[in-house]
């Protein structure tokens, strides 16, 4: 298997800009990301949803990931979607040269719709300011626009309301005779695709399949019907249409630890976040440690201190509970996460472990590690936020670049 490392080259990670390396360099904190896991992530995903066409949600740097890495490798895995929330999330797969279709679907007044349209993307409308400037921008841009029309049914965030859905699907449809527009696109977001049996799944689905057959009998022709997100895919086949839109599930992450495990998907993390040990030391009975003093040690023993913190996206949520694998052996965090750092307890012997030590904070588990899961059951989040969060100061090193098909 091959193991070829590099440090992301495109990409700044504000102080820490880094050249291409051969191997791995000797950092302060990484975020390593397995390039093979998440081209093998796609493929069990379009084998979950085999008619549909997969969308790879690469929005918020591809949660953490890196967006352009990310993006190539989802595409060489037979996804002929991307999509993200910002317009300016599209533009950069754009400007790094990337063909596919992209789909980007959170617009505020004043675009950029008209670099949008330039740039071949598929854009969200989700009421008729929107449909308005996307149409100016096509004039100005003598090309029509192609968006997908979004209806709320069920989610209450995004959307139109089903009440307004006719104008806008009528204001659409003169768009398109006006030749401003194409609709390549239906579409609806679920609220609670990761709790199964919930009823608003049922209710969702049935006014999604109404909305898109009014649309359809009054002329729309979508290239695209899609509604379906990650838990969706993995668990309701019925809401898979012509197009799955899966974020998370692509990282390895569950959506839900109520739902399964990544590994009772198929699927496999993407991320592994490991640190080198700072500094190693020996202190006495009742030393406190960290701001605040919420950790006091109860006897002589070993202190191990950790280059990571808030500021890198190691939640504060999780002082005193976050789990670290170092010299073998799960620690918690001692005491407050700072900004930059936290401490472990290695206890008495100090564990074997010297600074430059490994410290693993999270991965797919194999080596005993936690999993980013475990971090968000500490931190009382979702696993989402967690390797989401991981900030721009941990460069991020991409393992296995080369294509395996
Ligand atoms: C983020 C997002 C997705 C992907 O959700 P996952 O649960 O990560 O798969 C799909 N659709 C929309 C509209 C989103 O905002």
């Amino acid at each position: 298997m091959r193991n070829r490392t590099t440090v992301a080259r495109a990409l700044s990670y504000g102080s820490e800009t880094l050249g291409a390396m051969s191997q791995t360099p000797p950092l302060r904190a990484r975020a390593e990301i397995d390039l093979a896991a998440l081209r093998a992530n796609v493929r069990a995903l379009r084998a979950r949803a085999p008619r549909a066409a997969l969308m790879a949600v690469v929005k918020s740097d591809a949660y953490g990931h890196g967006i352009v890495p990310c993006a190539k490798a989802a595409l060489e895995a037979g996804a002929t979607w991307l999509g993200t929330a910002t317009p300016h999330e599209a533009l950069t797969l754009r400007a790094a040269g990337i063909q596919a279709r992209v789909m980007c679907w959170l617009w505020t007044p004043g675009g950029p719709w008209r670099e949008a349209i330039e740039a071949d993307l598929d854009m969200s409308v989700s009421g008729l300011w929107a449909l308005r400037e996307v149409t100016a921008a096509a004039r100005e841009a003598g090309r029509p626009a192609r968006i997908h029309l979004k209806c709320d049914t069920g989610l209450g965030r995004n959307g139109c309301q089903p009440a307004d859905w006719p104008e806008l699907v009528a204001a659409a449809l003169a768009a398109e005779a006006e030749g401003t527009v194409e609709v390549t696109g239906l579409w609806s977001h679920l609220a609670c695709a990761d709790e199964p049996g919930h009823p608003s799944i049922t209710a969702q689905l049935d006014l999604f399949r109404d909305l898109v057959a009014y649309a359809e009998k009054a002329g729309i022709t979508p290239e695209v019907r899609h509604i379906a997100n990650s838990p969706a895919t993995l668990t309701l086949p019925e809401t898979h249409f012509d197009l799955v839109r899966t974020g998370i599930a692509i990282y390895g992450v569950s959506p839900s630890p109520e739902l399964g495990t990544p590994a009772d998907f198929g699927l496999r993390p993407v991320m592994t976040l490991a640190a080198s040990v700072a500094l190693v030391k020996q202190v006495p009975a009742g030393h406190g440690v960290s701001y605040g003093h919420h950790y006091v040690t109860a006897e002589e023993t070993t202190l191990g201190l950790v280059p990571l913190g808030y500021a890198d996206g190691i939640p504060r949520h999780a002082s005193g509970r976050g789990p670290v694998l170092v010299g073998g052996k799960w620690r918690r965090v001692a005491g407050r996460v700072a900004m930059d750092q936290f401490v472990v307890d290695l206890g008495p012997d100090g564990g074997a472990v010297a600074e430059g030590t490994e410290a693993l904070l999270f991965g797919p588990g194999d080596r005993g590690e936690p999993t980013a899961e475990d971090w968000a059951q500490a931190a009382g989040t979702i696993a989402y936020e967690i390797v989401t969060r991981i900030g721009t100061r941990v460069p991020r090193v991409y393992l296995n670049e080369d294509s395996d098909e």
